[in-house]
């Protein structure tokens, strides 16, 4: 089981939902998001922010307790299809 960012599916079970999607219109490009995230994870183009780095995701949910504009969706990741640690 694995993240593919591209597609963003899950291998093992074809969920093609992220844990994290971010309301464009609501969006305000204030980036607290990029300054909260311990993983690098995001970044912002033209005034909104972008979820790049998926496979990154400490899911941690920093980044929706830090959004003023409560523009980021957070759904809480589902048993054993989030983030892959690595030793
Ligand atoms: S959940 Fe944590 S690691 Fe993942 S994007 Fe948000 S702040 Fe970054
Ligand atoms: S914290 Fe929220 S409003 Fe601010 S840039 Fe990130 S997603 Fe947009």
């Amino acid at each position: 089981m694995f993240w593919d960012a591209s597609s963003l599916k899950v291998e093992r079970t074809g969920k093609t939902t992220r844990h994290i999607e971010v309301l464009k219109d609501k969006c305000v490009g204030c980036s607290r998001c990029v300054e909260v995230c311990p993983a690098g994870c995001w970044k912002i183009s033209e005034g909104k922010a972008f979820w790049e780095k998926v496979e990154n995701c400490l899911e941690c949910a920093a980044c929706f307790f830090a959004c003023p504009s409560e523009a980021i969706v957070w759904r809480y990741p589902e048993g054993g299809e989030g983030v892959v640690y690595r030793l």
